[in-house]
């Protein structure tokens, strides 16, 4: 099967199983956003949901976050892992935020990229989730999905399987595939214990025998 078949056949399968899904991070402001983002770095956007309702509400606007202490900031995501780099990310951000864009997220890749703690992945997530610009976040569950589908190959690293996902789908398609990969590998092609004994691309997959029973 060529690789635009394979694509044609996988986003129809996630347009079915998954039509309806977005980001899991809760926020209620853009800069919340940014710093949800930020602090999922190697942790679960359940445990990010779990600090930043506590965070927020002791420090409720930037200002406050720009003029919190460190080790307060710190106290709050301290379950979270890298917490203390990510509490001086979070203090930065804020005060780059007021001192150089007025206090709101830029759209711009350049600008974006400028804050603390803030790469390609958290940028893209970012852009396309405040401001519906088309891009493609590579996490670890869309790498996954990605390599066992044969969509990227096994050693390619993140922007290499950016930059192939772009070439297969559609703009439009972009961000909806992100969230759709994302969901699949955290709900279904999980790491250890993927559903293949469920799952409809099996016949494609590169690794559909890891789980073919319950
Ligand atoms: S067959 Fe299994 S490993 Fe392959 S995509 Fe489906 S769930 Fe993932």
């Amino acid at each position: 099967m060529t690789k635009n078949k394979k694509i044609e056949v996988i986003t129809a399968y996630f347009n079915e199983l998954l039509p309806n899904v977005g980001t899991e991070l809760i926020y209620h402001k853009d800069y919340e956003l940014l710093i949800a983002v930020m602090l999922s770095a190697q942790t679960t956007d359940v445990a990010v949901n779990k600090v930043t309702p506590v965070l927020f509400s002791h420090f409720p606007s930037l200002n406050d976050l720009a003029k919190a202490e460190v080790e307060a900031i710190a106290n709050d995501i301290k379950t979270i892992g890298l917490y203390k780099t990510k509490a001086k990310n979070v203090k930065a951000i804020a005060m780059m935020l007021l001192e150089n864009f007025q206090g709101v997220v830029p759209r711009e890749k350049e600008q974006l990229l400028t804050l603390p703690g803030v790469g390609n992945k958290t940028a893209n997530v970012v852009r396309a989730e405040l401001f519906k610009i088309p891009e493609i976040a590579v996490d670890t569950h869309v790498s996954r999905v990605s390599k066992r589908l044969g969509l990227a190959s096994p050693t390619d690293n993140p922007d290499q399987i950016e930059a192939k996902l772009r070439k297969l789908l559609k703009k439009e398609q972009y961000i909806s595939f992100h969230h759709q990969a994302i969901h699949f590998g955290r709900y279904h092609c999980l790491a250890r214990s993927p559903k293949c004994y469920e799952c409809k691309l099996v016949d494609l997959c590169l690794e559909k025998n890891k789980r073919l029973t319950p």
